[in-house]
């Protein structure tokens, strides 16, 4: 390696190139498809194995130009992000726990023989493209810009080695509330033949490879009446579609208990999955758990009516509330105190938005 090369792009080094023609903002209303709406600029930065990292720039929102040949199409070396930004009351843009995102984009890029770099540096590059972008940051709750992140392998050669070039590059998109008219529960389809992850796999990596293939089996079970899978790793409950799974319950021995499955490695380490553990500890009204679960251990608990509620966790929705789950042609019915979710997922929603919109002040919240 030569004495110029550089093991992580700066900051200090950014270049940014305004548009000239700034694209019209949508109407902020319940029409916003997500990801449609992306904003005017966008962050790139290329590494090659020679010089390292490249200058790292904010450019107008354009398509990237790749070599057919690049690595990412080919071998699946692409990992992803997601997290928002928010518009407080005051005018102020948040990040929620950027921090979390980058450490996570660093351990998948790494399984992926993707480069690394300093984390602290695209973090503060993140937040020049918010601010550059922040008008499309929406000053309305509910509504906010969603940030993703992205790495991908460019290498020109069609043999399965280790990237020798990559690039790393940051889009935005404005979005509505994932529950425009309120909470609306998924019906889970739980079928053990259908594997996403498995001991010793990347389950627990933000990979692209990881989700292709749960599109088409969301698809058939979309045609049954359900909306997502549940994820089963030999015989445990592990995720439900793209989200982790959180369940409230009587335990056998009577307690109520907040469980979720353990970070055994087939399982995303969701930000806020974090976020509820945390919260819910804190308050210190119920156990909360981290244990691997079975399917029969929650099958017998909502025939037993020991279910509380569940729900699934992640950036998108926060928390989405779970009505029946299918195993083994039987519908579980899972109880929904206030009708459309359970006391504990509504209440976890509402502290959560608190904290994102700054109406709670949390170390959780990065100013832009
Ligand atoms: N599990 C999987 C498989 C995911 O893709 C995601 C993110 N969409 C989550 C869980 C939730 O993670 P987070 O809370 O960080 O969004």
């Amino acid at each position: 390696l030569s004495r110029r090369h550089s093991t992580s792009f700066r900051a200090s080094d950014l270049a940014v190139h305004l548009t000239h023609t700034p694209k019209t903002m949508p109407h902020l209303d319940q029409s916003l498809i997500f990801g449609k709406n992306t904003t005017d600029h966008l962050f790139w930065v290329d590494w090659d194995f020679e010089k390292g990292w490249h200058t790292p720039q904010i450019v107008p929102f354009q398509p990237l130009v790749l070599d057919p040949c690049s690595s990412c199409f080919h071998y699946g070396t692409e990992c992803l992000e997601g997290l928002k930004a928010y518009k407080t009351a005051t005018g102020k843009t948040l990040l929620f726990r950027p921090d979390l995102n980058i450490q996570r984009l660093r351990k998948s890029a790494r399984a992926l023989a993707l480069p690394d770099f300093d984390g602290a540096e695209l973090l503060q590059c993140i937040r020049k493209l918010v601010d550059v972008d922040k008008k499309w940051v929406p000053d309305k709750k509910g509504y906010s810009m969603y940030i993703r992140p992205t790495m991908i392998g460019t290498h020109q050669q069609l043999g399965v080695t280790k990237p020798g070039s990559a690039k790393l590059f940051v889009v935005s998109a404005l979005v509505g509330p994932y529950f425009p008219t309120g909470f609306n529960p998924v019906n889970l389809y739980c079928d053990e033949t259908r594997i996403r992850a498995w001991p010793g796999g990347v389950g627990d990596k933000k990979i692209g490879g990881n989700y292709g293939p749960g599109i088409a089996y969301t698809a058939e079970i979309n045609k049954l009446g359900y909306q997502q899978l549940l994820w089963l790793v030999k015989g445990n409950v592990t995720e439900v579609g793209t989200m982790n799974f959180f369940m409230l319950w009587k335990n056998k021995e009577g307690e109520t208990e907040l469980i979720t499955p353990p970070l055994d490695g087939t399982i995303l380490e969701g930000v806020t999955r974090d976020s509820i553990l945390e919260l819910t500890r804190e308050w210190n009204e119920f156990k909360v758990t981290e244990r691997a679960f079975s399917i029969h251990e929650l099958t017998q608990a909502a025939e037993e009516g020991r279910i509380i509620e569940a729900f699934g966790a992640g950036t998108a929705c926060i928390v989405c509330p779970v009505q029946k789950i299918f195993f083994k042609g039987v519908d579980y019915e899972i109880p929904m105190k206030l009708g459309k979710s359970g006391l504990l997922t509504k209440r976890l929603l509402d502290h959560i938005l608190s904290i994102q919109y700054g109406e709670i002040e949390h170390p959780w919240s990065y100013k832009v």
